[in-house]
C-alpha cells in the first residue's frame, strides 16, 4: 500500500493558505446560558499540527462537522463553542461553521467539495474519526489540490495498520460495548488476527446464549447466534462465566438507582438483566491480558456509567493499563473510562476515532485515507 502523503515535500509553506479537515465534533453543554465545550481532548490534540503550519508561516482555516444537523442551518449546532475553545488554545486559526450545514457535505457533492477549497493552495486531513465517512470535505480536495495526512491521522494509521500486520504476540483483543450487532464483523477479523478475542458487555450475552446459557432479559440478538457459535468454535475467544446484574424492573445508568447488585453464574435467569461482568471473570480476563505482548480494546465491559457496574471495565482498564504489552484503547466509552479511572497516560496509544478504528481494523483502509493517497497532486 502506497504511503499516505506528508506536507513535508511542500517545501515553504510561508503565506500558503492550507485548509486542516479537523474533527471537532466535541462534547458540549450549557454553562450560564451558552453552550460550552466539555472535553477538548480532540481540540488539544490538534494544536501540534496548527502551531507547526503556523511557525512556518501558512494561513491555517480549519473545518469540521459537529452533530448531526442534517444538511440544515440548526442553531444548536453552529461551532461557536468549538471555535470559542479553539481560539482560547491558538488564536490564530480560523474555524469555517459546521460543514453538515450543507447537504453537500454528506451527499459528497463535488460541487461543495470544489466552493470548499476554492482559495487554498494546500488541504491536510486530521480528521481521523471521520475518515471512513465518504463526505465531501474528505473525499474531495485530494482530487482538486495538493492534499497530506495530519499529523494524528498519520500516527493513528500507522498504529493500527502495524498493530494487524505484525504484532509483537501473544496479541490480545478485548471487545465490549452494547451491541453483538454493531461489533460481530471486527470480533471476526480479530479472531483470525490475534490469539486471544476476550469478549464482554451487553454483547457477551448472545455469545453465553450460543453456549445454551439463559440470558434472562439482558441485551441479546437471535439473529447473531449462529455466527457467535462458529467464532466460539474456532476456540480463541474467551467469555465471561459470571455476571453482575438486577432484577429486569429496576433501573440502572448514571445516577440511576442504588439497588444492591446481584451476583450470577454464567445462566441469568428470568426476569433479571446482566449489566456487567462478574469478579471471576473480569480475573481471568486480567490474568489473559497479563500475559500479553500486544492489547487492542474497544468497548466497555459493562454499564460502567453505573458504578455499581463499572467494576468490570475498571479491573480490564487496570490491567491494560499495567502491561507492559503495546496497548491501543479506541472508542469513545473505552476511553472515557480509562479517563474516568485516570489511566489514560498509562496505555501506549489512545485511538480517537471509534467508528473509524473499527472499520480501519476491519477493512484495513478507510475512504478517507484512499482519496489521499489516490491524489493526483504527489
Ligand atoms: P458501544 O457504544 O457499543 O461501545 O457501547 C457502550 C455502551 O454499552 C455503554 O454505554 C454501556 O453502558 C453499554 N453496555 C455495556 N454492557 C452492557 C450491558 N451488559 N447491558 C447494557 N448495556 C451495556
Amino acid at each position: 500500500m502506497n504511503p499516505l502523503p506528508s506536507y513535508d515535500r511542500w517545501g515553504s509553506l510561508k503565506g500558503k493558505r492550507i485548509l486542516v479537515r479537523v474533527d471537532f465534533n466535541t462534547p458540549v453543554a450549557e454553562v450560564d446560558g451558552r453552550l460550552e465545550v466539555t472535553d477538548d481532548f480532540r481540540i488539544r490534540a490538534t494544536l501540534p499540527l496548527f502551531e507547526e503550519l503556523l511557525s512556518r508561516g501558512a494561513v491555517v482555516v480549519a473545518c469540521t462537522h459537529f452533530g448531526r444537523p442534517q444538511g440544515q442551518v440548526v442553531e444548536k449546532y453552529r461551532v461557536d463553542p468549538v471555535r470559542r475553545r479553539m481560539n482560547e488554545l491558538c488564536r490564530d486559526v480560523e474555524l469555517l461553521e459546521n460543514l453538515r450545514f450543507n447537504p453537500g457535505e454528506e451527499g459528497n457533492d463535488p460541487e461543495f467539495g470544489t466552493a470548499l477549497v476554492a482559495g487554498f493552495d494546500y488541504y491536510i486531513n486530521e480528521a481521523f474519526g471521520a475518515s471512513h465517512r465518504a463526505h465531501a470535505s474528505i473525499m474531495v480536495p485530494p482530487t482538486l489540490i495538493p492534499s497530506a495526512a495530519g499529523l494524528n491521522l498519520a500516527r493513528e494509521t500507522a498504529t493500527i495498520l502495524a498493530l494487524l500486520e505484525n504484532p509483537a504476540r501473544p496479541f490480545v483483543a478485548i471487545i465490549g460495548g452494547a451491541k453483538v450487532a454493531d461489533k460481530l464483523a471486527i470480533t471476526k477479523v480479530l479472531c483470525e488476527k490475534a490469539d486471544t478475542v476476550i469478549v464482554g458487555g451487553g454483547m457477551a450475552y448472545t455469545f453465553q446464549a450460543a453456549l445454551g446459557h439463559s440470558v434472562g432479559s439482558s441485551l441479546f440478538d437471535a439473529s447473531y447466534v449462529e455466527q457467535c457459535a462458529q467464532l466460539l468454535a474456532a476456540g480463541n475467544v474467551v467469555i465471561p462465566t459470571d455476571a453482575w446484574g438486577l432484577p429486569s424492573a429496576s433501573p440502572f445508568g448514571a445516577n440511576a438507582g442504588h439497588e444492591p447488585a446481584t451476583l450470577f453464574g454464567a445462566d441469568i435467569p428470568e426476569g433479571f438483566v446482566g449489566l456487567d461482568i462478574g469478579p471471576a471473570s473480569a480475573e481471568h480476563f486480567a490474568d489473559v491480558i497479563g500475559e500479553a505482548a500486544t492489547i487492542l480494546w474497544n468497548g466497555p465491559m459493562g454499564v460502567f456509567e453505573d458504578e455499581r457496574f463499572a467494576g468490570g471495565t475498571e479491573t480490564v482498564a487496570r490491567a491494560v493499563a499495567k502491561s507492559d504489552a503495546i496497548s491501543v484503547v479506541g472508542g469513545g466509552d473505552s476511553v472515557a473510562a480509562l479517563r474516568a479511572f485516570e489511566l489514560e497516560g498509562d496505555v501506549s496509544f489512545v485511538s480517537t476515532g471509534g467508528g473509524a478504528s473499527l472499520e480501519l481494523v476491519e477493512l484495513g483502509d478507510l475512504p478517507g485515507l484512499r482519496a489521499l493517497r489516490e491524489s493526483p497532486f504527489h
